[in-house]
């Protein structure tokens, strides 16, 4: 399903992140920037060492202790179609009362301002933080689909936003939310 925002569209799709054509996918990675499970592991394995070699490097240079909660940082996308892949570190859910709302925004919304610093017109997010973080789908696509569009609102770099979801189910309750967010498509 298809949502006009601005001058921009948001796509809801069923899919695997790593088929995805997109000029940036994103990583919902673990502040090691070194690897993990679900949709982390399926982007190093399809999109092979470059990506986690320029991470490493990442890690040296730029963030010793590790890459904070909310931030994002890209490198190549190694062998899959994106041009990069941005890899940001959404919450964890701890019950909802430690600012996991504001920190989960703060991913989707770093993440395309990195795109746009970068030129990258078209975004592909997976749902962050919902898998191994445990965050409720439900909240956390009330708090993607706002963090997109009051985004795309207030600038015009971005022409394309997927989010990409994993399940028929995630797909389903993300379309349910961006209808009572946006209105009917
Ligand atoms: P987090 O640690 O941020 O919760 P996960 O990777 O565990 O990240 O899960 C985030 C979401 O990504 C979950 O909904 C999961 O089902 C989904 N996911 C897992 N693999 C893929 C994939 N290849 N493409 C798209 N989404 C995926």
């Amino acid at each position: 399903m298809e949502f006009k925002i601005a001058n921009a569209k948001l796509e809801l799709i069923h899919s695997d992140i790593t088929d995805v054509e997109a000029d940036a996918i994103v990583n919902a990675a673990n502040g090691t920037l070194m690897g993990g499970g679900g949709v982390d592991a399926a982007i190093h394995n399809k999109g092979g060492p470059k990506i986690l070699e320029e991470c490493k490097r990442l890690r040296e240079k730029e963030w010793p202790d590790g890459l904070p909660t909310g931030n994002a940082v890209a490198t190549t996308a190694g062998n899959l179609k994106a041009k990069k892949v941005i890899h940001t570190v959404g919450p964890v859910w701890h019950g909802g009362l430690h600012d996991e709302a504001k920190l989960l925004r703060r991913s989707y919304w770093n993440t395309l301002k990195l795109a746009a610093a970068q030129g990258l017109k078209s975004v592909a997010f997976p749902s962050i933080s919902t898998g191994t973080y445990r965050y409720p789908t439900e909240e956390a696509s009330r708090v993607a689909i706002t963090a997109i569009k009051d985004y795309l609102e207030k600038e015009g770099k971005i022409e394309k936003v997927t989010m990409v979801l994993f399940s028929e189910r995630d797909l389903g309750i993300y379309t349910k939310s961006a209808k009572t967010l946006l209105g009917v498509a």
